[in-house]
């Protein structure tokens, strides 16, 4: 199951290849959106649930609040619990994930071009910005999980003077790049805007230095960009070119010595690395448990 912010999407089956049943339907209250997911599972009897969810989100099994959703504006889901009624509802392997992290996953696991790595970023670029990071071909977790869509990035006020939208931190790259920022500053969606609208170059620039930042930190094999931002393929030469600027040729690898094609890319998976990650979780909980 993948829960969404606006959609959940719920599946069955063993891998890309052999989804036997799936639905869709849009995020309301938390018993309601809960309750059908439930359902639709009840019918299938799995041997194994994958649970990934939007966040924040309470990962530390140890935690009385695990499985909770956290703090989110998001009407009625403050303090949720995710994995609660799942756990009430079945008696089988359950494993318990951000939504990030399981495109991530879903990314990691099946996209045969990521077979031969062992750390990946995934970052989701759309209504919010987040990022799942394997490192040893293990999610990174620690004290609570990554925020890396919250990271500080340059802000030139002289050439942008918008002061951000996010809640807890104006102008951070989620503040500066997500898509409301978008829509804030240049007055209408991100999808409205030509290509050569000035948008694209500023938008190109903060995702770089994110990116930057997290080549410098943790050295990834690849990264893979998606949500909706990145549905503007024209994006990605801009990023890989500011990428490589602002290296300035300091990390050397035959990766970086072309223009970063295999390197920065949109997800293997198109817009199912998150509902496919859950289902690479579901079967990992259920090889450990059996
Ligand atoms: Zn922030």
């Amino acid at each position: 199951m993948e829960g969404g912010g606006t959609k959940f999407v719920c599946a069955v089956g063993s891998g890309p290849d052999d989804i036997r049943d799936e639905i869709r339907f849009s995020t309301t209250s938390p018993n309601e959106t809960l309750g059908r997911a439930i359902d639709f599972f009840q019918k299938h009897q799995p041997a194994a649930i994958g649970l990934a969810s939007f966040g924040p989100l309470d990962l530390d099994p140890a935690s009385p609040s695990y499985g909770h959703v956290t703090a989110t504006p998001k009407p009625g889901w403050s303090n949720a619990d995710i994995l609660g009624p799942f756990r009430r509802a079945f008696d089988i392997p359950l494993a318990f994930e951000l939504d990030v992290n399981a495109a991530a996953i879903g990314e990691y696991t099946w996209a045969p071009e990521n077979r031969a790595l062992d750390s990946l970023v995934y970052y989701t670029i759309g209504t919010g910005i987040g990022a799942g990071i394997i490192v040893n071909g293990q999610v990174v977790h620690g004290l609570t999980h990554p925020e890396a869509g919250h990271v500080r990035i340059p802000h030139d006020r002289s050439k942008d003077p918008f002061p951000g939208v996010c809640p807890f931190h104006g102008d951070c790259f989620e503040g500066l790049a997500a898509g409301p920022a978008l829509a804030a500053r240049w007055g209408q969606p991100g999808d409205s805007l030509p290509d050569e609208h000035p948008a694209w170059d500023l938008e190109a620039g903060y995702i770089a230095a994110a990116l930057v930042n997290t080549i410098l930190t943790l050295s990834p094999q690849r990264i893979v960009l998606g949500g909706g931002v990145m549905q503007r393929r024209y994006l990605f030469p801009l990023i890989r070119l500011k990428v490589k600027e602002l290296l300035n040729g300091y990390v050397v690898s035959p990766v970086f010595e072309g223009d970063l094609g295999g390197y920065i890319v949109p997800p293997a998976l198109g817009n199912r690395s998150g509902v496919l990650g859950a289902l690479a979780m579901a079967r990992a909980t259920g090889d450990e448990q059996r």
